[in-house]
């Protein structure tokens, strides 16, 4: 049988495109040797040992918010605890131990209505201190605070005011000029932070009168008078957290200023200058 003579054409045609289009299978590929391999067996390579993986970290929570300042006592309204009936009975119980005279009050609502913080915790109405040899020490007028500052003022005027007066020649027979409540905010400024009197933490006094007739004004430059308002002055700031008289502000040139003002790091304040 033989092919027709196109066909065998295109045949050869179609080898000689094909021999053409892939030399590579025509033609054994010749492989230049490079240097590198021309060298003997080639060294290993060294076994760098692959870090272990660590662990993965989980992420860290995020912070904590901070904890809320606390609150400086020289700044809003003082920290007025709650005393319950309990606390205040104890209280009084234990000042009428140390001489004190006081009775419980209620402080009328108009006091609270006008500034919000205007609140006694175990409001008593202070009035006199018995001391040891039965006589008394009487407040010219009695004085509305809470019951934690009447026993420190009965522990002040008994086992302090009364001994430097004997130091000094006579008993102490009367505290005149004194104040305690007052619903007002600091040095009378309305713009101030709220006083200590606002909540029945503070004690004002002019003057310590003995019983010879002696009257010593304690915001008073007087030589005569001096040695003894300088011990009354240390006393205080020793007992009190809060001493302001004469060269502290303008509003403490008359009469002298004490309370239990509890600060940032227990910090005191004794500004008083004795002349
Ligand atoms: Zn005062």
């Amino acid at each position: 049988m033989r092919r027709p003579r196109h066909l065998s054409l295109a045949l050869t045609v179609w080898v000689i495109i094909a021999a053409s289009m892939t030399p590579a299978l025509a033609q054994p590929q010749q492989v230049r040797p490079g240097p590198a391999l021309s060298a003997a067996k080639p060294e290993p390579r060294p076994v760098v040992p692959r870090p272990i993986p660590k662990p993965a970290i989980p992420p860290l929570p995020p912070p904590r918010p901070s904890e809320p300042a606390a609150p400086s006592s020289d700044a809003g309204a003082p920290q007025v605890p709650a005393v319950d009936a309990a606390a205040l009975a104890a209280c009084l119980k234990d000042l009428d131990a140390r001489g004190g005279e006081a009775t419980p009050v209620k402080l009328p609502d108009e006091a609270s209505d006008a500034i919000a913080d205007c609140a006694i915790p175990g409001p008593v109405r202070f009035a006199r201190v018995r001391l040891p040899d039965g006589s008394a020490v009487t407040l010219d007028s009695p004085v509305t605070v809470r019951c934690t500052l009447a026993l420190e003022l009965a522990d002040w005027i008994r086992d302090d005011l009364s001994a430097i007066a004997t130091r000094h020649g006579a008993a102490l027979a009367k505290l005149a000029g004194v104040g305690g409540h007052a619903c007002r905010m600091r040095n009378n400024q309305t713009d101030a932070p709220i006083s200590e009197h606002a909540s029945g933490n503070a004690f004002d006094l002019r003057a310590v009168k003995l019983a010879d007739g002696r009257v010593i004004e304690l915001a008073h430059a007087d030589a005569a008078t001096k040695a003894v308002r300088e011990e009354v002055r240390e006393s205080a700031c020793a007992r009190f957290s809060t001493v302001l008289g004469p060269g502290a502000d303008s509003s403490h040139v008359d009469h002298l200023h004490v309370d239990m003002r509890q600060r940032r790091g227990g910090f005191r304040l004794c500004q008083w200058t004795v002349e």
